[in-house]
C-alpha cells in the first residue's frame, strides 16, 4: 500500500510515499496529508474469525489488510504497548450503559486519554523506522492539554527521538500541566508558552517555517517529525479499536454478527472520527457516524449544511477543552476520499484563503448518507454527567456531548457505541461542579470530592502528579523559543 496526496501532486514531491515516509515526513504537496491510495476491504470471514480475537489480535489483522511497509515483529513490538494499559487482556472495555446504548472506554492508558491509543504503539513504531534510517529526529509538538502529555510519554527515553513540547502557560489543567512539567527523560524538553493555544501552534508553525531554525537542525544532523492527528500512524492505531468495538457487542449479545450500529464520537481534529469512517468504507457494518461537538460547531454546520465556515467565528473556550477547534485538519482525508484531489485542492485553498467553502448538493448527500452532527452546550453537558452519575456511571465532559446525539439516533433503532476519550481524572473540577455544585476549585480539590462523593479511589498515576517534583520550570515569551529549542539540542 503507498499513500498520495490529498491536494494532488507538485511536481516536486514522490507521486506516492511508502508508509513510513508517510509517517516520518507528513507534509505533502501543496500543503496536503497523505491518505491511503485505497481503503482496504474485509473479506466476508473477517468479523466471524476474530470475533473471540483479543485486543492486539485484530489490531496485528487490521495491520496486515494494509500492506504497509512494516514487519510484522516491528509491529508487534508496537501493540505489545497495550499490555502496559490498565487491563492487558482488554486495553478498551466496552461497558453497557443501558439498552442499546455501551460506552467504549479509549482512556486506560498511561496518560488517561485516548490519545494513548494511538501514541502509545505510534512513539514505539517512530522511534524504530528513525534508528533502522540512523538518523535523529526532532518531534516539536504544540498541546492544548493531551496530546503534549501522551507525546512525552511515549517517547520518554526512545532512541534517536527528541520531543520539544510548547503548551500555553494556564492554557492547560493542573493534571495536564504537571503530566508534562514533571517529565525528566533527558530527550525532552517542555516549555510553557505566554498566551494561549493559538500562540503556541503559531510559535510552532513559525518555527517550521524559519530558515534559520531549519538550517541551524541541519547543521546539527536533526531532522522534524511530527506526531500531530494528521499523522496517517496515529489514525491507522485509532481504526484498530473501531473494530474491537463492534466485537465486543457481538461477545455481550448486544447484537449479532453483521447488525449495524451507530457510532458516537466527541470529535476536535476529526482524527478518531476519520477512524470510523475507514472502518465503515472497509466494512465494518456501521450505520452512521454521530459527530459531536461543544460551542464550537463548525463540524454540525459542515454536515448539516455543506459550509464549512471559520471566517464568521471566533473560538469559544468550553469544558471540553480537547474539542475547542476550528479547522479540523483530518476532515480533509475525507474530502479527499469522497470527492479526489483536484476538488480538495479547491476546497482547501478557498478555506486557508477566504475562511470558508461550500460543498455543492450531490456532495452535501454524500456527506450526510455516513455524517450525522449536532452539538451539546456547556450547561446540557453538566446535566448528561449529573444523570449518568446518578445513574452509577462517571464520565468526562468531551464524553458527555454524546448524549446530545444519542438522542438524535435514539429513534434509529441501532445499537449505540459511544466513544469515551478521557478519564475523569482529567478534568475534574467541571466533573465536581456537575455532581456536587462546588464550582471553581483547582484539581486536586477536586479530584479529593470527587472521589469522596463517588467513593472511588484517585488513581496512582495522577495521585503521584501532585507530590513530584517539576523538572520544566521554563515559561518563556514566544520570541525565545527557537533559542530555547537549539540550547535543549547541543
Ligand atoms: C483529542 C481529544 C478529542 C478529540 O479527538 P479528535 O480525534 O481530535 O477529533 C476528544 N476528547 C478528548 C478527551 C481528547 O483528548
Amino acid at each position: 500500500m503507498q499513500f498520495i496526496e490529498t491536494r494532488g501532486n507538485d511536481g516536486s514531491h514522490a507521486e506516492s510515499v511508502s508508509f513510513s515516509n508517510a509517517i516520518l515526513s507528513p507534509v505533502a504537496s501543496f500543503g496536503g496529508i497523505y491518505s491511503p491510495e485505497k481503503t482496504p476491504l474485509i473479506d466476508a470471514e473477517f468479523l466471524q474469525q476474530h470475533q473471540h480475537s483479543s485486543y492486539k489480535t485484530i489490531a496485528l489483522a487490521i495491520f496486515e489488510l494494509f500492506a504497509i511497509d512494516i514487519d510484522l515483529p516491528t509491529m508487534q513490538s508496537a501493540v505489545d504497548l497495550y499490555d502496559e494499559f490498565d487491563d492487558a487482556d482488554n486495553p478498551v472495555p466496552v461497558i453497557k450503559l443501558k439498552e442499546d446504548i455501551y460506552i467504549s472506554e479509549l482512556y486506560h492508558g498511561p496518560t488517561r486519554a485516548f490519545k494513548d491509543m494511538a501514541l502509545q504503539p505510534f512513539g514505539k513504531l517512530l522511534s524504530t523506522l528513525a534508528q533502522a534510517n540512523q538518523k535523529e529526529y526532532l518531534i516539536l509538538a504544540a498541546t492544548s492539554g493531551d496530546t503534549g502529555p501522551a507525546a512525552l510519554d511515549t517517547f520518554r527515553n526512545r532512541d534517536n527521538i527528541r520531543v520539544a513540547c510548547l503548551y500555553p502557560d494556564g492554557g492547560t489543567s493542573d493534571v495536564q500541566r504537571l503530566q508534562m512539567v514533571t517529565e525528566s527523560a533527558d530527550n525532552l524538553k517542555v516549555i510553557g508558552i505566554k498566551g494561549n493555544f493559538d500562540d503556541a501552534q503559531a510559535a510552532l508553525k513559525s518555527l517550521l517555517a524559519s530558515p534559520s531554525f531549519n538550517q541551524a537542525l541541519a547543521d546539527k544532523g536533526v531532522a522534524l517529525s511530527a506526531a500531530n492527528s494528521v499523522n496517517f500512524g496515529r489514525i491507522l492505531f485509532q481504526i484498530m479499536y473501531q473494530f474491537h468495538s463492534y466485537l465486543e457487542l457481538v461477545r455481550q449479545d448486544a447484537i449479532e454478527l453483521g447488525d449495524k450500529v451507530n457510532l458516537h464520537i466527541p470529535s476536535g481534529n476529526f482524527g478518531n472520527a476519520l477512524s470510523a469512517y475507514y472502518a465503515r468504507q472497509m466494512g465494518l457494518p456501521v450505520e452512521r457516524i454521530y459527530i459531536a461537538s461543544n460551542a464550537n460547531n463548525v463540524l454540525t454546520d459542515w454536515i448539516n449544511t455543506g459550509r464549512y465556515d471559520i471566517a464568521s467565528r471566533s473560538l469559544v473556550i468550553t469544558n471540553s477543552p480537547a474539542m475547542d477547534i476550528l479547522k479540523s485538519s483530518n476532515v480533509e482525508r475525507v474530502l479527499f476520499d469522497l470527492f479526489g484531489a483536484e476538488r480538495t485542492h479547491t476546497l482547501m485553498r478557498q478555506l486557508d484563503e477566504q475562511g470558508y467553502y461550500q460543498l455543492d448538493e450531490g456532495e452535501i448527500a454524500q456527506i450526510q448518507a455516513i455524517f450525522s452532527a449536532s452539538f451539546c452546550s456547556d450547561k446540557e453537558g453538566q446535566t448528561y454527567i449529573r444523570s449518568n452519575y446518578d445513574n452509577g456511571y462517571l464520565m468526562d465532559p468531551h464524553t458527555a456531548t454524546c448524549f446530545k446525539s444519542c438522542e438524535m439516533s435514539e429513534a434509529s433503532g441501532y445499537v449505540n457505541i459511544i466513544y469515551s476519550t478521557a478519564e475523569w481524572t482529567k478534568f475534574a473540577p467541571v466533573i465536581d461542579a456537575a455532581i456536587t455544585g462546588h464550582a471553581g476549585r483547582g484539581d486536586l480539590e477536586s479530584l479529593k470530592s470527587i472521589a469522596e462523593t463517588a467513593n472511588i479511589e484517585i488513581p496512582e498515576m495522577i495521585r503521584y502528579l501532585f507530590d513530584k517534583p517539576v523538572c520544566h520550570p521554563l515559561i518563556v515569551e514566544k520570541g525565545d523559543i527557537e533559542s530555547e529549542i537549539l540550547a535543549f539540542l547541543d
